[in-house]
């Protein structure tokens, strides 16, 4: 039977190439966003246009009611979510002793308070159904912490812990939960960087390229196939050697 999955902001950058690939492959896949109506709205015509099985449910991660009725609707339109890939983020840059209260829970409302939203809205027919895969979408910058970007670190490190106690608790009904933990990737989150930053980015990485959303989509995929069956708890990063 075809599976579902639901990704979290899906109408642009990373999550965008991973319902491209995820539908590509078969599976039904629920476009999540928030503001970017008009991104997702076109990528859900270009997937229906390749009669592929897609719908896009708006939802800010941040608001529980808001998930629970998007899970709803994944629900009576295809009956189940399967994979949730939690990628919907945000990202600073601001000096440590800029960060203001509302910048500090903005970022953790958004990159950690989403995924513990979106993992407690489909667990329980997870559990019931005694299998699902969770894939949660971490950084380097959670590996390694990066200057000007404390609050991000951190809270893409929580994601990393969230991911690893999670797994500790449900393994027992089957389901796998995974961390995956980009490099530096091509799309808007990084449009701040000016040419020179980005060269240096490049030459500071063995493979002397950067990431794109394909590259991250392919390692998530494989993830949420049965391939990875003996695979929980862990953190993947594919990043161009950047971070070994
Ligand atoms: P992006 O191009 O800026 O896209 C961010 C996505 O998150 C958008 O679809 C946006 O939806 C969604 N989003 C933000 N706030 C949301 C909310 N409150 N509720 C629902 N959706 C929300 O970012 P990206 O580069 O693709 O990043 C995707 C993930 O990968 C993030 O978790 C990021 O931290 C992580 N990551 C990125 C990189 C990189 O170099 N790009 C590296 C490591 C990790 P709307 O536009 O519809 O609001």
């Amino acid at each position: 039977m075809r599976k579902t999955v639901l990704i979290t902001g899906a109408s642009r950058g990373i999550g965008k190439a991973m319902a491209e690939l995820f539908a590509a492959n078969d599976y039904n896949v629920a476009i999540n966003y928030n503001k970017s109506e008009e991104e997702a709205e076109k990528l859900h015509r270009q997937l229906l246009d390749k009669k592929y099985n897609v719908i896009k449910v708006q939802g800010d991660v941040r608001n529980r009611s808001q998930v629970e009725n998007m899970v709803n609707t994944i629900y009576s339109r295809f009956g189940d979510v399967d994979v949730l890939v939690n990628n919907a983020g945000i990202a600073q840059q601001r000096l440590f002793t800029s960060i203001s209260e509302d910048d500090w829970d903005l970022m953790f409302d958004v990159n950690v308070k989403g995924m513990f939203n979106c993992c407690q809205s489909v667990l329980p027919k997870m559990i019931n159904n005694k299998q699902g895969k969770i894939i949660n979408i971490s950084s380097i910058w959670g590996l390694t912490g990066s200057s000007c970007e404390v609050h991000y670190s951190a809270s893409k490190a929580a994601v990393i812990g969230f991911t690893k106690a999670l797994a500790r608790e449900v393994g027992l009904s089957n389901i796998q939960v995974n961390c995956v933990a980009p490099g530096v990737i091509e799309t808007e989150m990084n449009l701040h960087l000016n040419t020179a930053t980005i060269e240096e980015l490049k030459s500071n990485t063995p493979l002397r390229v950067l990431g794109s959303g394909r590259d991250i989509a392919e390692v998530v995929i494989f993830l949420a196939s049965s391939r990875a069956n003996f695979i929980t708890g862990q953190v993947i990063s594919p990043n161009g050697g950047f971070v070994i």
